[in-house]
């Protein structure tokens, strides 16, 4: 490891050491080489470009695919005196214009860049006319076509290998499975990078999934046995049942707040706000709800409808625990959140081919919740990480089933 991506990281960044393969990921990209990072939610992905940005000569250009994801970065990033700034839709033309001259003057470590903004002509003949240091594509799994994520920007991304040949890149994502790695690579030109797998393995997160009788009733029991006063977050499939949940919990004593893509940016922001800040918070959210959100102390994460793929379900269970405690990955499914899903998916206008593979998708989720084994060795067979004992910190490995009711139903459902 370079002395000086050493330094930066204790003196810039302020820890003492790298996580798992942080050190070699950057000696990998410093030196110039193509890089992809997949790591779990929370593991540190950030770093490996961040610390690059500051060791490399020229500006690191950072794809995301969400603005507030750009401004919470930036927003850290400048509090320790890094030069980070951010194009998109929503920064004013003065600001863009003071970003651009910063950029042109060499006075910026980073510039965080909306993916259809970096595609444009104009923006690739301003960086012809600086030096960059480093492409970094967060979030990578955006030009999966498979993925719910998807971002049809994503897929010009692969113009840059060819437009700028030296510059060295590096993708990164949190959604591991195989098919999506594939995606990646092919549709980034990412062929030559060396690939980068961390453990997808939460150890302290204990999974229990039940089936669904009255949800809400269940809910709270599981709140007030496991975390009567604990911060998390709650899943709901639509915006109607997030309002009504985060009523009925505030009407049962809770502190809850709801967050979907119905409210305005400001409440959405204001909420957001309000469980980062105050303890014992509970948010009430749909899948608008998460991507990139920092909160260490998350304690439970609580599904009150299936998730539509074992992706979604570790993704969003994966933002309990970040700070390495005891966690609870909570959730209720039934037979009718199945038909729901299935109703969705074959409604949507998606080719067939896309509309099977969601199905597979939802069946293996579907084996997750009836698998009568351990949970967490079905979950990391899904990402190719085969655990070899059972894990001791889930549902099934503390109460193995004697019988295994109703699912045959949900089971019919999927197949006819
Ligand atoms: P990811 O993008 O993989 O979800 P982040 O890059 O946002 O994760 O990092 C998650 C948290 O871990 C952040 O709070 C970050 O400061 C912290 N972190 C990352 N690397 C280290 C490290 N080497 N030492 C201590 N904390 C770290
Ligand atoms: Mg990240």
């Amino acid at each position: 490891m370079s002395d000086s991506a050493l330094n930066v990281l204790q003196n810039t960044f302020g820890f003492e050491s790298f996580r798992g393969f942080q050190g070699e990921v950057i000696r990998e990209v410093t030196e110039g080489r193509d890089a992809l990072v997949l790591m779990p939610t929370g593991g540190g992905k950030s770093l490996c470009y961040q610390v690059p940005a500051l060791v490399m000569a020229g500006t690191a250009i950072v794809v995301s695919p969400l603005i507030a994801l750009m401004e919470d970065q930036i927003s850290n990033l400048k509090q320790i005196g890094v030069r980070a700034e951010s194009l998109h839709s929503g920064v004013s033309l003065e600001e863009q214009y003071r970003i651009e001259q910063e950029l042109f003057t060499g006075h910026l470590d980073l510039l965080y860049v909306a993916p259809e903004r970096l595609m444009t002509e104009m923006m690739q003949r301003k960086l012809d006319q600086v030096r960059v240091s480093l492409f970094a594509i967060d979030e990578a799994h955006c030009v999966s076509q498979w993925g719910h994520d998807f971002r049809p920007e994503y897929l010009q991304l692969s113009v840059l290998k060819t437009r700028f040949p030296n510059v060295p890149r590096i993708a990164l994502t949190a959604t591991a499975d195989k098919r999506t790695r594939q995606e990646i690579i092919e549709r980034l030109g990412l062929d030559q990078a060396r690939v980068f797998v961390d453990s997808f393995n939460r150890a302290n997160i204990f999974y229990r999934i039940s089936q669904k009788k009255q949800g809400k009733q269940q809910l709270l029991r599981f709140l007030e046995k496991e975390h009567p006063e604990d911060s998390g977050i709650v899943y709901c499939l639509s915006r109607k049942r997030v309002e009504d949940t985060a009523a009925w919990l505030n009407a049962q004593g809770r502190k809850a707040l709801p967050y979907h893509g119905g409210m305005t940016a400001y409440d959405r922001k204001n909420n957001q706000h309000r469980f980062l800040q105050e303890e014992g918070m509970i948010i009430v959210a749909t899948l608008a709800f998460g991507m990139g959100i920092d909160k260490p102390d998350v304690r439970f994460v609580a599904h009150l409808d299936l998730p539509r793929s074992i992706e979604a379900y570790y993704q969003e269970t994966g933002r309990a625990g970040r700070d390495g405690l005891p966690a609870t990955a909570w959730m209720v499914y039934g037979l009718q959140d199945v038909m729901l899903l299935r109703q969705i998916q074959s409604n949507s206008m998606a080719a067939p081919e896309i509309q099977r593979i969601e199905q597979q998708k939802l069946e293996a989720m579907l084996s997750l919740c009836e698998v009568t084994g351990c949970r967490r060795q079905v979950l990391l067979e899904y990402f190719d990480e085969p655990l070899k004992e059972k894990c001791g910190n889930c549902d099934l490995c503390l109460e193995p089933v004697t019988t295994w009711d109703g699912t045959e139903a949900a089971r019919k459902a999927l197949s006819c």
